[in-house]
């Protein structure tokens, strides 16, 4: 099971968005100012969110269990 932890405290939202540019499957959208996850079991946790991001506020984790 995959698990996405966005830390909002951290997160620039549209601001940055620098995650949703580059999610090759569209996990990671905007929905106003703020980014959130849909279709999380089509993740492929290639982590380059987690590359890319600025604020190191973004963490994808592949639980096998
Ligand atoms: S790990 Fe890859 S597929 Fe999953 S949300 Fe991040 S960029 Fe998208
Ligand atoms: S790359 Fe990081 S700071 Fe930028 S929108 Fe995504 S989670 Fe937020």
């Amino acid at each position: 099971m995959v698990k996405i932890d966005i830390d909002y405290n951290e997160c620039d939202g549209s601001e940055c968005g620098e995650c949703v540019d580059v999610c090759p499957m569209e996990i990671l959208v905007l929905d106003g100012d703020k980014v959130v996850i849909k279709n999380l079991e089509e993740c492929s946790v290639c982590e380059v969110c987690m590359d890319v991001c600025p604020n190191e506020c973004i963490e994808v984790e592949d639980d096998e269990d």
